[in-house]
């Protein structure tokens, strides 16, 4: 366990102000996210594990010969485990638990592991995934989106910026989950839980 005051001296992690060609815009750190309050304050979470850092440096590589102009936007990468407990406390008493990690088992965040990830175009926008980032509904499911596709709740567009998403990444090491396609885990969880640092 580090504590993430002293993760700058941890040789594990690699602070995304040193990937090229990656845009970051922390969601937690500020108040546009569904907590709606800053949740890092004075705590620089730009890290990642090296390994996830190499591997997202990769998939900005694939992404710029597959889709010229476009780049990939960091959301979240390291989150704390102090700040994981917050959103499972934030999130007590509600049925929207599926999309938080139980600190109990540790997010795969909290390893530096995971990145919550989207793709900016050539104006510098944010593709159209069909919903936000955290929005906490079905169709943020991509085990679901050949239903909505085939239901017209996803536009072949939309489909299409989704599965560039997953390419790019899944290409390179990550592997998305069933509920949320903006997220992505490096290596298996259980093995991250028991050989990673935790950032505490
Ligand atoms: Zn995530």
């Amino acid at each position: 366990m580090v504590r993430c005051e002293d993760i700058a001296s941890h040789a594990d992690f690699r602070h995304l102000s040193t990937l090229q060609e990656i845009a970051v815009d922390l969601r937690y750190a500020g108040t546009d996210s569904f907590v709606g309050r800053d949740l890092y304050g004075s705590l620089d979470c730009a890290w990642l594990h090296h390994l996830a850092a190499t591997g997202l440096e990769q998939a900005a590589r694939l992404l710029a010969r597959e889709a010229p102009g476009h780049r990939l936007l960091v959301l979240d990468a390291l989150r704390p485990h102090r700040v994981q407990i917050e959103l499972w406390d934030y999130l007590e008493g509600t049925d929207l638990r599926q999309y938080v990690a139980d600190p109990a088992l540790g997010s795969i965040h909290s390893f530096g592991m995971a990145l919550d990830v989207t793709l900016v175009g050539p104006g510098g926008r944010e593709l159209d995934m069909g919903t936000g980032y955290d929005e906490m509904r079905e169709l943020s499911h991509p085990r679901l989106d050949a239903h909505h596709l085939a239901t017209g709740e996803l536009t072949p567009a939309q489909h299409r910026n989704r599965e560039l998403l997953r390419a790019v990444l899944c290409g390179n090491g990550f592997q998305g989950i069933d509920n949320e396609w903006w997220h992505f885990d490096l290596l298996d969880r259980r093995h991250v839980r028991q050989h990673f640092t935790r950032v505490d």
